[in-house]
């Protein structure tokens, strides 16, 4: 279940108080940007479209964010952070990431995969006595566009 814009800004204002952080301007248009997108952005994706940020700028105020539990960063086979909503914002899902230039799309995995990923979670609860909270399961490989510039 995707938050809609509005309840978006007023969770993460909310999670940035309890932090005693404020909601600032430049945190509001980070939120903006990965609230508008539909896959994980990197560094220069988010200046994009944030326009007449700084990089370092940028680089604190998703550090905050992340501590607020509001922004989620995935780090990707060519060691380049990328940045979403955390996944109680957006909705439980997978990522395909490409090990060649590093790019990440979100998806959806089928009901049997979940189905079998939280009856597994069931089996090691039951064996190891560990309480799993949430899974993550990413998809590596190459994407299209790198598949079709080798050939
Ligand atoms: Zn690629
Ligand atoms: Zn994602
Ligand atoms: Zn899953």
């Amino acid at each position: 279940m995707k938050a809609s814009l509005i309840e978006l800004h007023r969770t993460a204002d909310e999670r940035l108080q309890r932090d005693g952080q404020r909601y600032t301007a430049n945190r509001r248009a980070l939120i903006d940007a990965l609230g508008g997108s539909d896959r994980p952005l990197s560094m220069p994706e988010l200046l994009e479209r944030s326009e007449g940020m700084a990089q370092s700028s940028a680089y604190r105020n998703l550090a905050i964010l992340e501590e607020a539990g509001v922004v989620h960063r995935l780090v990707t086979s060519d060691d380049t952070a990328r940045y979403e909503l955390a996944e109680d914002l957006t909705g439980h899902h997978h990522h395909v990431i490409c090990e060649s230039c590093g790019s990440v799309l979100d998806i959806d995995a089928p009901p049997e995969l979940e189905h079998g990923v939280h009856a597994f979670a069931e089996s090691v609860a039951a064996t190891h006595g560990f309480a799993v909270s949430h899974h993550r399961l990413d998809l590596v490989g190459t994407c299209a566009a790198c598949a079709a510039a080798r050939t």
